[in-house]
């Protein structure tokens, strides 16, 4: 598979920091104080029983959520809760930082081509011409170019993942979020999508994956972070961890996963 990005200037990769963030939904404190650093360029996977905070915390790192408390840093950008977070600071923070769900999130009503086209207009202001010859190079890339023309209700739902990759991409993100990319696929076909972000992290993307696939944690994440009940209990090298886990909940959840 080519490579999903060749040219030196598309990879601008910055760290992420999260730094004492906590939020709340009404009184149920969802993330508690939680602090952690991905280095440029490196991939963190974090994972955790369900309802630990896992989303809760990426959808902060990109403010889709007001953190309560804490700053988020990408790059040279720094968000700081509670702070009047103006427009431009809130735009140059998302533009950095690209996001793919569970639930691919492709717009239904819009061919494949516009899908990775339409937002490198709307948010880089490209042209129509720009935007969708960069979109076929990196559906090239994933080897979806010939769905271009077609909408994604025609596609599996691996090619449906690759397709909202590679319309994260076209934006040129200098970090990447994912949560629980291959959860709605079917095996064989996660298989696909988890190709797509081993030759992602390979580039050098600075990545944080919410996974339960834990042989791509094993196998891809340099650092791992585990989560219960907003709180990170363990962290640390991944194949470590996951021969011996310090923590009796993480053992818990891994038996449960492995
Ligand atoms: P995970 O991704 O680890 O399963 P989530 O971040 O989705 O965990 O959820 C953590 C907790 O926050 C859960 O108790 C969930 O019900 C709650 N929660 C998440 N989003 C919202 C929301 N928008 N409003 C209220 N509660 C929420
Ligand atoms: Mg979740």
């Amino acid at each position: 598979m080519p490579q999903l990005i060749t040219e030196a200037n598309e990879l601008a990769t910055a760290g992420v920091t999260i730094s004492h963030l906590s939020k709340s939904f009404g009184s149920n404190l969802v993330l508690d104080d939680i602090s952690m650093t991905v280095a440029p360029g490196s991939v963190t996977a974090l994972i955790g029983p369900s309802g630990s905070g896992k989303s809760t915390l990426l959808r902060c790192v990109n403010l889709l959520e007001q953190p309560d408390r804490g700053t988020v840093t990408v790059g040279s950008t720094t968000i700081e809760a509670g702070a009047k977070v103006t427009d431009r600071a809130l735009l140059a923070l998302r533009r950095q930082v690209g996001m793919v769900f569970q639930s691919f999130n492709l717009f239904p009503h819009m061919t494949v081509l516009r899908n990775v086209a339409y937002p490198q207009e709307k948010i880089l202001g490209r042209s129509r011409a720009e935007a969708e010859e960069r979109a076929l190079t990196l559906l090239e890339r994933v080897g979806l170019r010939d769905k271009a023309q077609q909408h994604p209700g025609r596609c599996s739902g691996g090619q449906q993942q690759r397709i909202a990759i590679v319309r994260a991409l076209a934006l040129n993100p200098r970090a990447m979020l994912f949560d629980e990319p291959t959860s709605a696929l079917d095996p064989e076909v996660g298989v696909e999508v988890l190709a797509v972000m081993r030759e992602l992290a390979d580039s050098g993307m600075t990545m944080i994956v919410v996974t339960h696939e834990m042989q791509f944690a094993r196998d891809v994440s340099d650092h791992l972070v585990v989560m219960a009940d907003g709180h990170i209990i363990e962290e640390g090298d991944p194949r470590a961890i996951m021969a011996a886990p310090s923590q009796e909940r993480t053992r818990r959840f891994l038996s449960a996963v492995l």
